[in-house]
């Protein structure tokens, strides 16, 4: 699987903006340069036209042909020599007046022999990152997912520790992301506010990115709003369009904090149509939710309903909100 064409077309475009912007600074510098020396325009022309005038040279006969690479050297060389003189009583070197690309192994055209540059990919990943709607949160990866934030004792009414828990969501989560390509699931994670789930489906999201698939991360509110409006035939914006386009069909949507409120039926037809297309279609889906699955049931009973909860594995997380422990630690100065 490899990233979708408009993905690879606005990176593209993005490293094309970037050798664009870097020749056209090295003209300004050069232009500038040609102001304060304008003898220093005139040795470029001709060192660049040092080849043709050796050529026109062996032409009329005043070049014997099989001297003319020494002749070329010759002219070139002490051309280059003047011009020498020209940047070092400016101190400057040859260098300063070139194009200074981003990328020294492709010069910023995204391609080195016909092959995608490391630059090119690295925009690819940051590109599906943006069209994602992903923060640029380079801390959401799972090396970060700190198990000490979750209590090791037990919980009334619970069959484990919060700690125990997480490790188990944690372990989930991180396989999820693993086997991506060649297991097709979905995952409902759920819990409290402020336990962990909007940044484990952020972990799963930047290492499925990494892999060459689209993501899209929406909050269930947002994502409602724009079905309802698709639903009634609304004017979308060219943003919103392309949400619901990936929605539908991105390798994996991850549906933030859903609740109990659907919005309306219109939206709430909508939103199972769409998660039981997804399963149809073979498309991953993660769904963080404060409510556990079973009382979605309550909200949508419907065949679909019992459709969903058998291809999707439910995490879940307990304790303690972790941004107060975090806020505290901070406080005492111990983060
Ligand atoms: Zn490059």
């Amino acid at each position: 699987m490899g990233f979708d064409a408009e993905i690879r077309r606005i990176a593209v475009q993005k490293i094309e903006e970037r050798r664009r912007l870097a020749e056209t600074q090295a003209q300004m510098r050069k232009n500038a340069f040609y102001a304060k020396e304008p003898r220093a325009k005139e040795l470029d022309s001709a060192i660049a036209g040092a080849a043709y005038s050796v050529f026109s040279n062996i032409l009329i006969g005043n070049v014997a042909k099989e001297n003319a690479e020494a002749e070329l050297y010759k002219n070139r060389s002490e051309l280059i020599r003047q011009r020498e003189v020209l940047y070092k009583k400016h101190g400057i070197i040859h260098e300063d007046l070139l194009p200074k690309y981003h990328c020294k192994f492709c010069e910023d055209t995204g391609f080195v022999e016909g092959l995608q540059c490391k630059c090119l990919k690295n925009q690819m990943i940051l590109t599906a990152a943006e069209l994602a709607n992903l923060p640029d949160d380079p801390s959401a990866v799972f090396k970060n997912f700190d198990l000490s934030y979750y209590s090791d004792e037990p919980q009334k009414n619970a069959e484990a520790s919060p700690r125990e828990y997480a490790k188990i969501a944690y372990d989930v989560c991180k396989q999820f992301a693993r086997d991506f390509q060649k297991t097709k699931k979905n995952l409902y994670i759920y819990g409290s506010a402020g336990l962990g789930k909007t940044f484990l489906s952020f972990c799963i999201a930047h290492e499925v990115l990494k892999k060459g698939n689209s993501v899209l991360y929406q909050s269930a509110g947002a994502l409602f709003k724009l079905l309802t409006d698709a639903a009634f035939g609304r004017e979308l914006s060219d943003k919103d369009a392309y949400i619901i386009e990936r929605a539908h069909h991105a390798d994996l949507l991850i549906i933030d904090d859903l609740g109990t409120e659907f919005g309306n039926d219109y939206s709430k037809t909508a939103f199972f149509q769409l998660l039981n297309e997804r399963i149809t279609s073979g498309l991953s889906t993660i769904i963080n939710s404060n409510i556990d699955i079973g009382q979605i049931s309550a909200l949508y009973t419907d065949r679909i309903f019992s459709r969903l909860t058998g291809a999707y594995a439910a995490v879940n997380l307990i304790g303690t909100d972790i941004r107060q422990i975090q806020k505290k630690k901070v406080q005492e100065g111990i983060l």
